[in-house]
């Protein structure tokens, strides 16, 4: 398990204004509660913006875990929501893809509309996704998101992504995120599929007859997207002989 420090020792990096709040022990996990100051965002698709924070001393998170940020914002400051760094560990950032839907006036939709210097606290690490190894990366939508953080990971660690698919369903093309970053992933096979007619890309569900082309009985299958898609993707993946251990997946 990973212990993220000593007890408080301060945030040593003042110019990151990275104030640790707490540490709290969840069963055999020590998870750490610190406040971020956002640097940048930047749009990444039309309702997808790529946030950067500077990334708080002693903080450690393995590639493919998630945090929970809640916006030090009046109103806001309880409702934490689960995101995941995009950003490798030993990376001077704390970085985050996040997609957002305003019509829910939720968090995502406060977050679209943050500014640099804007606050919030974050609490973790956590989650179930963690490289296994080589395989095929399925996602939907923001479900992409622990997948960038493995494969960034896997390139950095093997400089190849030789042997690894990524296959990416999204509604319509304009919501493919990190699309031209993805194909450039030297040795990444890409397959990206949406619902609307007359994409660039295939119309086509992640059935088991499309899904048999990159799975074999025994690959590493990473699974995460919305409910509906993960059971339909879990389901496909066992008529092809692929065994609930090995399939990594969190549900968005
Ligand atoms: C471990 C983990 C890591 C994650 N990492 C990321 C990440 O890195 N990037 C990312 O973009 N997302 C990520 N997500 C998903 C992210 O947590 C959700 O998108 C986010 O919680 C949505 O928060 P919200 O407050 O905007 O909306 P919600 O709290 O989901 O919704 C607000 C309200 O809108 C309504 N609503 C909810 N769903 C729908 C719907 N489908 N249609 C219509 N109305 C609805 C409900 O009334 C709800 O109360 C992650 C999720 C998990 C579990």
């Amino acid at each position: 398990m990973t212990n993220l420090g000593a007890k408080g020792r301060p945030a040593d990096n003042e110019g990151i204004r990275a104030e640790k709040i707490a540490f709290l022990v969840k069963g055999e996990r020590f998870t750490m509660t610190c406040q971020l100051v956002l640097k940048r965002i930047e749009p990444v698709t039309h309702d997808t913006y790529h946030l950067v924070f500077d990334r708080p001393g002693g903080f450690e998170y393995s590639p493919g875990q998630g945090v929970e940020l809640a916006l030090l914002k009046d109103g806001w400051e309880d409702k934490g929501r689960a995101f995941t760094p995009v950003s490798l560990p030993h990376e001077p950032t704390l970085e985050f893809v996040i997609k957002t839907y305003p019509d829910r006036h939720g968090v995502t939709g406060q977050i679209g509309t943050m500014k640099p210097g804007d606050k919030v606290v974050m609490d973790g690490p956590f989650g179930a996704i963690s490289d296994k190894g080589a395989g095929v990366f399925i996602a939907g939508g923001a479900g992409v998101t622990p997948m960038i953080a493995l494969l960034r990971k896997r390139l950095h660690d093997h400089g190849t992504l030789e042997g690894s698919t990524l296959l990416f369903a999204n509604k319509t093309e304009r919501d493919i995120i990190w699309r031209d970053k993805f194909e450039a992933m030297q040795g990444l096979t890409t397959a990206f599929v949406v619902d609307e007619p007359g994409a660039s890309v295939p119309q086509q569900r992640l059935d088991r007859d499309y899904l048999r082309q990159f799975v074999m009985a025994d690959s590493h299958c990473y699974l995460c997207g919305p409910p509906p898609m993960m059971d339909a993707v879990r389901g496909a993946l066992h008529d092809l002989g692929v065994k609930d251990a090995q399939i990594i997946e969190e549900e968005f």
